[in-house]
């Protein structure tokens, strides 16, 4: 293995667009305009890749966030939206997705700059996925209708009955920090579909990118308080949005800790709830594998996004009689995803997205290593100016106890274990609260099928990793969520059935 031993971990230059958007003086978008604070109190936005404080954002008040949903609430109430034709509707999340594809290399940096991540991988994955989600939605907007129905237990001809599908009202969208925009886009495309009102809140660390959205939001005509943007802290402004009682529907996606608090605070008013949470996802690796696909595509499964994904692919099960060089051809990609600036147009892998994470990850490390896993890959953090990166990381000799194979670390650490035996290790797969995604690579087109029946898990890939699109539903089993996003399922989840029934 050829070790990469002098990279410039140096942040690049900052485009003079985004050295723009970076000076901004700090305001929310509320009922269709750029507003101050009610306070003064700001967050620092720091670049990752040099631990840098580049920006500063709103800490919302709680007289923001009431300003902020008392806008919602009076458009959603005007029908100035839900009442527009959908036609209407449908044109305008489309010029939408065309801003957010216009503007597309400056959201690219500047999610770049804010999360780490590489730009050409935000240039790749999510502004055209920020863009597909809007897109997508928009096509909804007209086509989901209610039916009439003929009743059971009365004379025909006595009766007339039909259901309505209607906009469930205002919506609080609360997002986390590892797909910015992407997460920005998929929560407010179905809300905007559906005739909803929303208020959204990006993660404190990130929320750069939604604040140009909100500008674009406004270009692409959409009306006054339909779309309001909040920054600030979770367990300030985020609080106060889940449990303000103009809020009808609460959508978050971020850790099943905070998903858990969100819900048994949502249910004081009875809110619709969606959650989609965290994950701990099994690989299984079949023996039947070609080990020099399979080890670089497991790798993909962890490493990508510094592995700070949601379905990240963290525990890897190889059968026995591939395991060694599973783990090897994991292993040969070390250079690939050596961590560096998210601007270095070479990057795969950039920093974690803050100093918390950082110390997070390498606590989880530590730990593992305290309760007796070596360290075949990793296992560190490389030399650095300031940033938060952190060497792709493989642990071996793990046993079920062991916090690293337990609980989500959130960063590019996977735990590889071998397996004899298919039973055993579909128990092994499901044994955890998660419940989000899974893994198995096989050439045995039946084998898939049988596992992906009894793998407890909202989503199953077979021979890739992360493969997400908007049509398809997405969500988690067990402590992985509630609900479903994307698809048919996603924009319905914003509405809700009226039946009404007329005597003849
Ligand atoms: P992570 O662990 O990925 O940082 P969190 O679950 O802590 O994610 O946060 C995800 C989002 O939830 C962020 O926008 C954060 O501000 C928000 N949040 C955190 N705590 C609360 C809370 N108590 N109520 C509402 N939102 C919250």
């Amino acid at each position: 293995m050829n070790e990469v031993t002098s990279i410039d971990r140096t942040q690049r230059e900052y485009s003079a667009a985004v050295k723009q958007a970076l000076a901004r003086a700090p305001q929310l978008y509320i009922n269709g305009e750029w507003v101050d604070s009610s306070g003064e109190a700001t967050i620092d936005v720091e670049d990752p890749s040099s631990g840098k404080v580049v920006a500063s954002i709103v800490e919302a008040t709680d007289k923001d966030i009431d300003r902020a949903v008392a806008a919602a609430r009076a458009a959603f109430d005007s029908g100035v939206w839900r009442e527009m034709p959908p036609v209407a509707r449908e044109k305008i999340m489309h010029r939408l997705a065309d801003l957010i594809e216009a503007h597309a290399d400056e959201l690219a940096e500047l999610e770049a700059i804010d999360v780490g991540k590489p730009k050409g991988m935000a240039a790749a994955v999510d502004v055209p996925g920020a863009a597909n989600h809007i897109r997508y939605m928009a096509g909804w907007a007209g086509k989901i209708n209610g039916e009439t129905i003929a009743p059971y237990s009365l004379p025909g001809g006595m009766m007339f009955a039909y259901t309505l599908k209607e906009p469930v009202g205002v919506c609080a969208q609360i997002v986390p920090w590892n797909f910015p925009l992407l997460m920005a886009c998929l929560k407010i495309g179905p809300a905007l579909a559906a005739g909803c009102a929303t208020i959204l809140k990006p993660a404190e660390q990130t929320s750069l990118t939604a604040l140009r959205l909100a500008d674009l939001v406004h270009e692409a005509g959409v009306p006054p308080g339909v779309f309001n943007l909040v920054t600030g802290y979770g367990h300030t402004g985020g609080d106060r949005l889940v449990k303000h009682p103009d809020v009808d529907k609460v959508a978050f996606t971020g850790s099943t800790e905070i998903g858990k608090l969100i819900n048994r605070n949502a249910t004081e008013t009875l809110k619709h709830v969606t959650l989609e949470l965290g994950g701990k996802s099994p690989v299984v690796v079949m023996p039947d594998v070609n080990p020099a696909e399979a080890g670089p595509g497991v790798a993909g499964a962890i490493f990508f996004n510094s592995g700070q994904v949601c379905v990240a692919g963290s525990r890897l099960y190889a059968h026995k009689s591939v395991f060694d060089e599973v783990v090897e051809g994991m292993a040969a990609t070390k250079d690939f995803w050596a961590p560096r600036p998210s601007l270095d147009p070479e990057a795969h892998m950039g920093p974690l997205v803050s100093k918390e994470q950082h110390e997070r990850v390498l606590g989880y490390i530590e730990a593992g290593k305290r309760d007796g896993a070596s360290v075949l890959m990793g296992g560190d953090a490389p030399a650095s100016d300031g940033g938060y990166y952190v060497n792709p990381t493989i642990l071996t000799d793990v046993n079920p106890q062991m916090s690293v194979v337990r609980e989500e670390i959130f960063g590019p650490v996977v735990v590889a274990q071998r397996f004899e035996d298919l039973d055993e290790v579909v128990r092994d797969a499901n044994n955890t609260q998660y419940g989000l995604a899974a893994g198995v690579w096989t050439k045995d087109a039946s084998a898939i099928h049988k596992i992906a029946s009894k793998l407890q898990a909202g989503t199953v890939w077979a021979n890739c990793h992360a493969m997400i699109d908007v049509a398809i539903p997405f969500g988690g089993y067990k402590e992985s969520g509630i609900g479903r996003e994307q698809g048919r399922e996603g924009v319905e989840a914003y509405m809700q059935t009226k039946s009404v029934i007329m005597k003849l």
